[in-house]
């Protein structure tokens, strides 16, 4: 009942497409149930749980933010809500994002943006906006949000709470709407570490439903927590040297470095030298995993169709398409065909995956080196509404420090850092080895 009031009065910041409150209300009340049986009632009994409307919760519309699964029905549920229900959370609702997770700034909706709570002339960052405001505006204590370029870390950085992107395949992405498949992970937003660890520690592990999710264990992240021990840190002097940060932000990384080093932690600077090339190599794979994933909405299996009579299959699938998508979206199932096309395959597809390999072994030979990577999140604070709509490529380069993990797969992890003099938070970023979610909790609950 109090996330339900504290939903309405916040109804301005358009965090929710959809309230699941009668749901809401009758899993709490079998909860109850459950407890007053003297049944085990669950590791997140009574935790209410937003997601990001590309998750998929049997029974509940699902719409990835776009007018092409207007009306959609989940047919079934995400592993992930699967296991939140559970162990007793409940989940209270879908949250806004851009359609199908592309973008940095939640305008890419078709249900229209969302708000900073902070400062309401302000994006909450994306693509995972309204689940970043849900947490930050306390209207759920945990959600759920994807990442395939920095769709939790970023919006998490804006709003000033914490951002989990967890190792690729670490939690199952059955019933998660796909945008690039090879990118793309649940990930988790909470206001401290605890509460995403425990989140974690129950949707992560291996799933039937997805070859892809890791057959490796899973460690129990709560009691690895208050573990803290002297650090070896790599910086990116590129990174940190970068023309596009912000300058103020910049003194700020700085001076932690420092503080970490007179806390007994080593913080060294390393060269990764592909900095300037990531952002272009995330943007042609992704675009090209997306033109095909994005090829199953042709208006006969799902939501959307064309309301004109009289066409032939080819009219009607192009009138359904070009009504259903929105711009960005088309633009990138455009931009993938092109690359992917048999001109260009080798320029530019080959050409991304070649980064890609050389990104992913210099990592390795950092990580291999130290315990952590640390990196800004973004290189500004929150932009402001609309600043950045008509310059998609400017929108792009703010990735710079994101795409970075899901090119390699590794996890990271944004936590508040600090207020910038314009009022609005930024965070740091940790990187640390694949699957060592372990370390990578601990390292950013003695940050927090
Ligand atoms: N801003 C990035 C993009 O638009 C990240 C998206 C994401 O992680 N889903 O592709």
């Amino acid at each position: 009942h109090l996330y339900l009031r504290r939903i309405e009065q916040a109804r301005h910041l358009n965090a929710y497409l959809e309230v699941f409150s009668e749901d809401a209300l009758a899993q709490a009340a079998a909860l109850d149930a459950r407890i007053q049986k003297g049944e085990r009632p669950g590791s997140l009994a009574g935790v209410v749980i937003g997601i990001k409307d590309v998750i998929c919760y049997k029974g509940h519309e699902v719409t990835a933010a776009s007018k092409i699964l207007e009306g959609f029905t989940s047919l079934y549920s995400a592993t992930a809500v699967e296991r939140l229900i559970a162990e007793g959370a409940i989940i209270i609702g879908r949250l806004n994002c851009d359609e199908f997770a592309m973008g940095s700034t939640n305008e890419n909706s078709a249900y229209g943006n969302v708000l900073n709570a902070l400062d309401n002339t302000r994006v909450p960052g994306g693509s995972s906006g309204g689940s970043a405001v849900a947490v930050q505006a306390g209207l759920c204590q945990v959600s759920l949000g994807s990442d395939t370029g920095g769709s939790v870390r970023q919006p998490a950085d804006f709003c000033g709470i914490v951002g989990l992107k967890p190792t690729y395949g670490r939690i199952s992405r059955h019933g998660l709407i796909a945008y690039a498949s090879s990118f793309d992970q649940i990930g988790i937003f909470g206001s401290n570490i605890a509460d995403v660890a425990l989140v974690l520690q129950v949707i992560a592990g291996p799933d039937a439903y997805d070859s892809t999710a890791s057959q490796s264990k899973v460690p129990d992240y709560q009691a690895s927590l208050p573990h803290n021990k002297n650090r070896r840190f790599a910086y990116l002097k590129d990174a940190l040297h970068h023309e596009g940060l912000d300058t103020e932000m910049r003194g700020g990384y700085e001076s932690f470095f420092e503080d970490l080093k007179a806390e007994g932690h080593t913080v060294e600077g390393v060269n990764f030298d592909y900095l300037d090339y990531v952002v272009a190599a995330y943007y042609v794979l992704t675009t090209a995993e997306a033109s095909s994933n994005l090829s199953r909405f042709d208006g006969v299996k799902y939501g959307y169709r064309t309301p004109e009579k009289d066409l032939d299959l080819t009219d009607f699938y192009k009138k359904s398409r070009s009504e259903g998508f929105g711009k960005e979206v088309k633009r990138r199932i455009l931009l993938g065909t092109f690359v992917l096309s048999a001109g260009y395959y080798d320029a530019y597809f080959t050409k991304a995956q070649q980064v890609r390999r050389l990104v992913v072994e210099r990592m390795q030979k950092i990580l291999g080196e130290y315990d952590a990577i640390l990196l800004p999140t973004v290189p500004t604070t929150a932009f402001k509404i609309g600043e950045k709509m008509d310059d998609p490529i400017a929108m792009y380069l703010a990735d710079i420090y994101t795409v970075l993990a899901n090119l390699t797969g590794v996890p990271a992890i944004s936590v508040p850092l600090h207020r910038h003099s314009n009022g609005m938070p930024y965070g740091i970023q940790i990187i640390t080895k694949e699957f060592d979610e372990e370390n990578l909790l601990q390292i950013a609950h003695s940050m927090l």
